[in-house]
C-alpha cells in the first residue's frame, strides 16, 4: 500500500504536461537556448491612462523567474529588432484565431531561428470595459508561458497554461513542465505526441479550421506533404481567410514538388469563389515557381478585387521588382523600366526599386538619370549602401570617359564627387590618380610645364610614392632651367627608390646644369659644390665632362693648380683625353702669355714648353723660337 499511494496519485494527477507543448509549434520543442530572454515592450501602443498594465506585464515576468528558480531569465531591450519576445497592446479585436479571447502569441519561424510576438487586449471584447489588472496579469502570464516555450495548453484549471486561465502564479505542473522543456534539446520532434491530442479534437470538432491547420502544420513539418497539403486544404475550405494556412499550404506544394497540381487546386477553388486571399495564394505559389509574369496576374486580379487587399500590394511590388531585376540581367533595360514603374505606382517612396531603376538607366549609358534614381533612393534610406555605391561608381564612369576624353576638368570633378559619396572606393582613387598623370603628360607634349607640374603633384597627393610623377616634375623643372626645383624632385624619387637609374642620372645632369649656371654668374664656390654632388652620382662620360666642367671652373675662378691637378688626373686615366689635354694647353698659354707680358721670359718659355707637341700651334712655335 505504502508504495501503490504515489501511484495512485500520478495516475490522478499527472507530473507534468510536457506531451501537449508542442501541438502550437508543429509537433516541435520551440524554446530559446540562451539566457536572458529579451523582451521588447511597445508602451506607445498603451492608450494614455493605462500605463498601469506596464507593472501588471512586469509582474508576469518576474513571475515566471521566481518560480522557475531563474532558469528562464528576461532582459528587457530598447528595439523591437533586437528582442526575442515582442510585446504589445491593442483595443481589439483580436484575429479569430487568436490564443484566446484576450490575448495571443504568435510563433514566427524564420531561416535560422524564431521570434514571437504577444498581443494583449486592453478591454474586455466587444466592451468598452478595461481589463482589470488581475487580468492583465493572468493574460500576460499565459502568453508568456507559451513564448518561453509552452506552445499548448494544460489540461488542469489550476494551472497557468489552461486555455482561459485566471491564475496568478505558475502552478507546481507549470514549473516541471517548464522545467523538462528546458533540459530538453530545442528542435526536438515529437510530432506522435502531438497528433495523439490534435487528432481527437479535430473529430470532436471536425468544423475549427485551427485544428486542422495545426494538423497540417504538425504533417509538413513530418514531411507527410500529402497529409499536409489535405489537412490545410480542409482548413481553407472552412476558413477562406486563414493565411497561414495558405501560406503553409504553398509550401507543402512546393516541398513536395506539385506546384502544378497546387495552382490546378488553387484555380478550382478560386472560379467557385474568387477571393482577393486565393488569388493572393496562387500568385505565391506561382512566384515561388519562378513564374513571375503569372504571378503578378493574379495579384493585379486580387487588388481589383480588393485594392486595399495590403499581402497581395505587397506581394505584387516584389513580383515586378524580381522581374525588373531579372530583365536587367537580360539587359532588357526599357521593359524594366516599364516594370519599375508601374511598381513606384504600387509604392511610390520605395528605395530598392528607385535603386534598380537606376541600374537600368546606368545600364542605357543614361548616366543623368541613373545618377538622380540613386539619389532619390538615398533620399528614401539615407543609410542605403548599395545606392551610394552605385551612385559613386556612376560618377565613377562618368570620369573614365571624360579623362578618355581628354576632358579634365570634367574628370576631376566627377572623380572627385565619387570619392566625396564614397571615400573608400579604391578604383575610384586610382583612376584620379591615373587622370593627373595622363593630365601631366598631356599638358607637358602641349609645352604647357607649370600646368603639367602641378598635374603630377595632384597625382602625388594622391599617391606619395609616385616616383615617376617625381622624375617628370624634375624633367620639367630642368626644361624651365629651374635647377634647384629639379634637384628635388630627382631626390624625392631617389628617396623613394634608390636604385632609380634615371633619377640618379638626372640628377647628376641637374646638378652639372646647375653648377654651369652659378659658374656663369661668377659664383663659383657655390659651382663647385654643384659639380662635386654630381659627381657623386655622374658615371662614365657624364662623370667626364663634369670633371672637366670642374677644372675649367677652377681655371675661371683663378685656381689654376687645381684645374692643372683635375686635368693631370683624367689624363693619367686617359691619356688620350683631348679636352683635357686643350683645356691644360689653354691654361699654359694664358700662364706664358701672362709671363711674357711681366717680361719673365725664362718662366714664361718653360710654360710653353709643357704643352704637348701635338696641341703647339705655328704660333706657339714662333714664341718658343
Ligand atoms: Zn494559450
Amino acid at each position: 500500500m505504502m508504495i501503490l499511494l504515489p501511484l495512485l496519485c500520478h495516475a490522478l494527477q499527472p507530473e507534468d504536461y510536457f506531451d501537449r507543448i508542442t501541438i502550437f509549434s508543429d509537433g516541435r520543442i520551440t524554446r530559446f537556448d540562451h539566457m536572458p530572454i529579451t523582451v521588447f515592450i511597445d508602451k506607445g501602443s498603451l492608450p494614455s491612462g493605462m500605463e498601469g498594465y506596464l507593472s501588471d506585464l512586469e509582474y508576469a515576468l518576474r513571475a515566471w523567474e521566481e518560480a522557475s528558480g531563474r532558469t528562464v531569465r528576461f532582459r528587457i531591450v530598447d528595439k523591437r529588432s533586437e528582442a526575442d519576445i515582442s510585446v504589445a497592446w491593442t483595443a481589439g479585436p483580436l484575429p479569430s484565431r487568436a490564443d484566446n479571447a484576450l490575448g495571443e502569441a504568435a510563433l514566427v519561424r524564420m531561416e535560422d531561428g524564431f521570434y514571437v510576438e504577444i498581443e494583449l487586449l486592453t478591454h474586455m471584447p466587444s466592451s468598452p470595459k478595461p481589463l482589470s489588472h488581475e487580468r492583465m496579469k493572468a493574460v500576460a502570464l499565459h502568453e508568456l508561458g507559451h513564448a518561453i516555450g509552452l506552445w499548448g495548453h494544460s489540461p488542469f484549471k489550476e494551472d497557468v497554461m489552461f486555455p482561459s486561465s485566471e491564475n496568478l502564479r505558475p502552478s507546481a505542473r507549470d514549473i516541471r513542465t517548464l522545467k523538462r522543456l528546458y533540459s530538453t534539446p530545442p528542435g526536438t520532434a515529437q510530432h506522435g505526441k502531438a497528433l495523439e491530442i490534435l487528432l481527437p479534437m479535430a473529430e470532436s470538432r471536425p468544423d475549427d479550421p485551427k485544428i486542422h491547420y495545426l494538423i497540417g502544420s504538425v504533417y509538413l513539418d513530418m514531411g507527410e506533404y500529402d497529409k499536409a497539403i489535405n489537412e490545410l486544404l480542409r482548413c481553407l475550405e472552412l476558413d477562406i481567410r486563414y493565411m497561414e494556412a495558405g501560406r503553409k499550404l504553398v509550401k507543402a506544394y512546393l516541398m513536395k514538388g506539385g506546384g502544378e497540381e497546387a495552382l490546378r487546386r488553387l484555380e478550382s477553388m478560386i472560379s467557385s469563389n474568387p477571393t482577393p486571399e486565393l488569388l493572393n495564394q496562387a500568385g505565391s505559389l506561382a512566384m515561388e515557381s519562378g513564374r513571375l509574369n503569372e504571378a503578378i496576374g493574379y495579384f493585379e486580379r486580387a487588388l481589383k478585387l480588393d485594392p486595399a487587399f495590403r499581402p497581395a500590394k505587397r506581394n505584387l511590388l516584389n513580383a515586378l521588382k524580381l522581374k525588373a531585376d531579372r530583365l536587367i540581367r537580360l539587359k532588357r533595360y526599357e521593359r524594366a523600366i516599364e516594370t519599375l514603374e508601374r511598381a513606384l505606382e504600387l509604392r511610390e517612396a520605395d528605395p530598392q526599386t528607385h535603386l534598380m531603376m537606376g541600374l537600368a538607366f546606368s545600364g542605357m549609358g543614361d548616366s543623368e538619370r541613373a545618377i538622380s534614381c540613386y539619389r532619390e533612393a538615398l533620399k528614401l534610406n539615407p543609410g542605403y549602401k548599395e545606392a551610394r555605391w552605385n551612385l559613386a561608381a556612376e560618377y565613377n564612369r562618368l570620369g573614365v570617359e571624360a579623362m578618355e576624353g581628354k576632358r579634365w576638368e570634367d574628370a576631376r570633378r566627377f572623380f572627385e564627387e565619387a570619392l566625396r559619396i564614397e571615400p573608400d572606393l579604391k578604383e575610384v582613387r586610382a583612376n584620379l590618380e591615373a587622370m593627373y598623370w595622363n593630365m601631366g603628360v598631356d599638358l607637358a607634349s602641349k609645352g604647357r610645364e607649370r600646368e603639367a607640374i602641378e598635374a603630377f603633384r595632384e597625382a602625388i597627393r594622391l599617391n606619395p610614392d609616385l616616383k615617376e610623377a617625381y622624375l617628370q616634375i624634375g624633367v620639367l623643372h630642368l626644361k624651365l632651367k629651374e635647377y634647384p626645383e629639379a634637384i628635388s624632385s630627382f631626390r624625392e624619387a631617389l628617396r623613394i627608390d634608390p636604385g632609380l637609374r634615371e633619377a640618379r642620372h638626372n640628377l647628376a645632369a641637374a646638378y652639372h646644369a646647375y653648377a654651369q649656371e652659378l659658374s656663369g654668374k661668377g659664383r663659383y664656390a657655390e659651382a663647385v659644390e654643384a659639380v662635386q654632388k654630381g659627381l657623386e652620382l655622374a658615371e662614365g662620360e657624364a662623370r667626364r665632362k663634369l670633371r672637366l666642367s670642374l677644372g675649367l671652373m677652377y681655371a675661371k675662378w683663378g685656381r689654376e693648380d687645381e684645374a692643372l691637378a683635375i686635368f693631370r688626373e683624367m689624363l693619367r686615366e686617359n691619356p688620350g683625353d683631348e679636352d683635357a689635354l686643350k683645356a691644360m694647353a689653354n691654361i699654359h698659354i694664358e700662364r706664358g702669355n701672362r709671363l711674357l707680358k711681366a717680361k719673365a721670359y725664362s718662366k714664361a718659355l718653360r710654360e710653353f714648353e709643357s704643352i704637348p707637341e701635338s696641341l703647339r700651334t705655328a704660333a706657339i712655335y714662333d714664341v718658343i723660337a
